[in-house]
């Protein structure tokens, strides 16, 4: 069983990679809250294990063994998302920071358990897919509703899951998975203004727009 930071950091090797980001030793630092040197120590001993290919100016990138259990976390992790909030009744900001802690607590008994007390479900409460046992993930889009164009419809695929305030905001808006909504036209302090359905608006700012994922909502 490998360590629990070994795992958070093949998570977040993936997480960065996933946003299109390079996971440098800097941006390992940030989302891992360490110092450099100790991200360079774990580099290191993550490429000995051939858990991740590491070179200085592209950053690290998983192999086909790290990236396995990378998936494998972060199943755990949705699968306790979509737990809490169905079975448990915590509510969506609420999960993260929970499942953050138990993703590495659970064995695969009580992971299958969980999945099948849900009905094998495909996405979390946040809209992000939940990988299959076997370690396929659907692909999501990278598009915001930032990027959206004005007068287009799109529909909300997932939401970041990191900030309980900015989920309380979206919520509040009530931007949430599967909702479709029409763009409206940006105002001069880039707050722009989203219809959702005939006769209702909301105000949303650029800042949660670019943390909210949208696909065509054909
Ligand atoms: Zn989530």
């Amino acid at each position: 069983m490998l360590s629990e930071s070994v795992q958070d950091y093949l998570k977040a090797i993936y997480s960065l990679r996933h946003e299109n980001e390079r996971a440098t030793t800097n941006a390992l630092a940030a989302q891992l809250n360490v110092t450099a040197a100790s991200v360079t120590g774990m580099l290191k001993k993550l490429a000995e294990l051939k858990l991740v290919i590491y070179e200085p100016y592209q950053g690290a990138t998983l192999t086909p063994a790290g990236e396995k259990i990378a998936l494998e976390v972060i199943r755990h992790h949705r699968l306790i998302e979509l737990y809490l909030t169905e079975a448990m009744g915590y509510s969506w900001d609420q999960v993260h920071a929970e499942a953050d802690r138990l993703e590495h607590a659970i064995s695969e008994e009580f992971e299958d358990r969980i999945s099948t007390l849900l009905g094998h479900p495909k996405v979390d409460p946040h809209g992000d897919p939940i990988p299959t046992k076997s370690g396929e993930i659907a692909t999501t889009s990278r598009r915001t509703l930032s990027d959206a164009a004005e007068g287009s419809t799109v529909r909300i695929e997932r939401i970041r899951d990191e900030d309980p305030a900015l989920l309380r905001a979206v919520a509040e808006l009530g931007l949430m998975p599967q909702t479709i909504v029409t763009v409206g036209p940006r105002t001069d302090d880039a707050t722009f203004i989203v219809c959702l359905a005939p006769g209702r608006t909301c105000q949303v700012s650029d800042q949660i727009a670019r943390s909210i994922f949208v696909v065509d909502a054909t």
